[in-house]
């Protein structure tokens, strides 16, 4: 039986290459989620014929509402934020793919998981904001929480062997470094959102483009990787591997290493979560280690790339320190594209959010949200 997934943030590109993996793979696409990109959802739709889609901006839904009226097979429209939340309980999906960006993931990783849905994760900042309710909310269903984020997919696939998650000793989470790597704060204190959407290795949404110029994004993978694989932040090690050939690896207690390797191209994680235990054929190529002409490594600049910084310093206080950082640099990375602060000021506002509380003890789905709000006013009173 063909699986039926629900794509949540279909639009964007993690959602547009989950749709070629389910083209490939001949899967059912039961729902789809959007935040405003009519004309590619309506394309997903004539293609997919999904049975749901959610779209959250009004005016989009009212757009989309319009374009669809009358037409015979038309799926059951859904308006706002709430819409993905009750997609993603609906019992009909296998798995629930969330690609959505940012904070605005939570609700619907944690409605999902508490309602026995497996979830196939691209939101990280489901796990950084609300990472301990996550994962009690899949303990407590028994609902499995697949990575599709590449690093995490990598270390995941060095851990399959039964014995392999008990002697993990330390996690390799490997950087391409961003477009940025090697310079320092003399140089970037002028660099624009132009300069820093250009990636080296992969194409992506401007806010994680931007969250890797800044290693924001490492930092948050680190929490993403204490949460997911039960280490102690201490226990993982950031590499730079800069062609992002190697997507990381594991340390056993025997000081043995496995790493994942494969081309940089978010498919190939995207597929595993979705077929996972098994693999299939794929549409990705294969890594030509006749034009590979090396694999490097080097070290990540704390001390210049304050973010990475900042997010070890807030795993390691706990509690919603890390969802304080992450809704820091929401906002700081929205005011950068919108060229209201600089480069070096995202580093900034995320460590002094982060060094503004002591943040401890445990939380709720509401102090989540109350937090994330604080970390946003934090940001905009410091302009
Ligand atoms: P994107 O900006 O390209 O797409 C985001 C999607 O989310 C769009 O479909 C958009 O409509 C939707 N969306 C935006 N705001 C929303 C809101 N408030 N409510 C509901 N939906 C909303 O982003 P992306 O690059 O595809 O990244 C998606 C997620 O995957 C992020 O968490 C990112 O960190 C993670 N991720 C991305 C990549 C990548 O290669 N792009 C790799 C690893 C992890
Ligand atoms: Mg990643």
């Amino acid at each position: 039986m063909a699986k039926k997934i629900t794509l949540l943030g279909s639009t964007g590109s993690i959602g547009t290459q989950s749709l070629d993996v389910a083209r490939t793979q001949g899967y059912e696409v039961f729902a789809l989620a959007a935040y405003s990109n009519v004309d590619l959802l309506e394309r997903q739709i004539q293609e997919f014929h999904p049975r749901y889609v959610a779209v959250v901006s009004p005016v989009a839904y009212e757009r989309l509402s319009a374009r669809l009226a009358g037409q015979a097979d038309a799926p059951i429209l859904m308006q706002g934020a709430e819409s993905l939340v009750e997609l993603a309980k609906m019992p009909e999906a296998d798995v629930v793919l969330n690609a959505v960006v940012g904070i605005a993931g939570l609700g619907a990783t944690l409605a999902a998981l508490e309602a026995g849905k497996d979830v196939a994760l691209a939101n990280k900042e489901s796990l950084v904001t609300g990472g301990h309710l996550v994962m009690q909310a899949a303990q407590k269903s028994g609902a499995k929480l697949l990575p599709v984020d590449s690093e995490h997919s990598a270390i995941f696939q060095c851990l399959q062997d039964p014995y392999g998650p008990k002697a993990l000793s330390k996690i390799l989470l490997t950087a391409s470094g961003g477009p940025f790597f090697g310079m320092k704060p003399e140089e970037l204190k002028n660099k624009t959102f132009r300069d820093a959407l250009k990636h080296p290795n992969w194409s992506m949404g401007s806010k994680i483009t931007i969250d890797s110029a800044t290693l924001m994004n490492k930092g948050l993978e680190l929490i993403e990787a204490v949460w997911l694989f039960d280490l102690p932040a201490d226990k993982v090690e950031v590499v730079v591997q800069r062609q992002s050939i190697i997507h990381s690896m594991v340390q056993f207690v025997d000081n043995s290493i496995l790493a994942q390797l494969g081309v940089p191209d978010m498919r190939i994680p995207i597929q595993y979560a979705l077929t996972w235990p098994e693999r299939l054929p794929g549409s990705t190529p294969e890594l030509d280690f006749r034009t590979l002409q090396s694999i490097t490594f080097d070290q990540p600049d704390e001390e210049t790339f304050r973010c990475l910084a900042a997010c070890k310093k807030a795993i390691t206080k706990g509690g919603l320190a890390p969802c304080a950082a992450n809704g820091a640099n929401e906002e700081a990375v929205r005011l950068f594209l919108e060229e209201k602060i600089g480069f070096l000021d995202i580093g900034r506002l995320v460590e002094a959010v982060v060094d503004s509380d002591s943040f401890g003890g445990s939380y709720n789905l509401s102090d989540v949200y109350e937090c994330d709000r604080m970390a946003r006013r934090f940001v905009l009173e410091q302009l």
